[in-house]
């Protein structure tokens, strides 16, 4: 299927803590977008592989979103290596994303920069034509993204561009809240983690409204771009007084 829009995301709810907002709004508008999980995030204190894979779903019901797939790397011990940029060239020339997102640059989990570094990596090697994949026997073409764009997660990053959320937060929040196991549920006998308590959640709530508040709406997502953006007019701007 031929996307306008691929977030990859190391662990399934990754994406739905940082761009889900962004990627409801570009399905609003009409794109083809969908979501790439690394790994099943195996190694997380509390529920299971198939816990997560049914939560991912569950999720992806709730977002409204195309497609997900799961490329089942290992979580913790994934490399950016040439088998692992090899899987990630594979799944970006099958889908050919104008734009991609991706994990941030750094952040408190090891994996989150690892994995910024290997999609960005990828993305790059995905326009070259000496690299050959296969997908179901067939020789794929080469497909190169406009755009690979990090999205901001645990640790405060600056944002090079913020994208008003507003419409859809409800929608996010209940995203997350799919992710039954991982996040705050009093019902659960679980240990409890960084990520479930309910100051997890409310910090989440916090980000997108200082996000928002800087550009003059009420729920924003930032991004970091390495490269320089580009507008056809000033007509997309939000002319809010800020
Ligand atoms: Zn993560």
């Amino acid at each position: 299927m031929k996307l306008d829009i691929l977030a990859f995301g190391v662990h399934p709810d990754d994406v739905e803590l940082s761009c889900a907002g962004t990627l409801m709004i570009e399905k609003l508008n009409g794109k083809r977008v969908g979501i790439i999980d690394l790994t099943q995030g195996e190694l997380g204190t509390r529920g299971t592989a198939d816990t997560r894979k049914q939560e991912a779903i569950d999720s992806l019901k709730i977002l409204g979103l195309d497609l997900r797939e799961n490329l089942s790397m290992a979580d913790g011990f994934f490399k950016n290596d040439e088998e692992h940029q090899l899987k990630i060239i594979t799944a970006i020339r099958k889908h050919q994303p104008e734009v991609v997102l991706c994990n941030a640059p750094e952040d408190r989990h090891p994996d989150h920069g690892r994995s910024a570094n290997l999609i960005e990596d990828a993305a790059f090697l995905a326009g070259l034509r000496r690299i050959e994949t296969k997908l179901d026997g067939k020789v794929q073409e080469i497909w190169k993204p406009k755009y690979v764009f990090n999205y901001i997660q645990d640790r405060y990053l600056n944002p090079d561009f913020v994208v008003d959320i507003t419409p859809v937060f409800e929608k996010k929040t209940e995203a997350i809240k799919a992710f039954k196991t991982q996040f705050f549920n009093p019902d659960l006998k679980e240990p409890q983690t960084y990520l479930s308590t309910p100051d997890f959640l409310d910090s989440v709530i916090y980000r997108s409204k200082m996000m928002g508040k800087m550009i003059g709406v009420k729920y924003a997502e930032g991004f970091i771009s390495k490269k320089m953006i580009g507008i056809k007019t000033f007509d997309s701007l939000i002319k809010e007084t800020t």
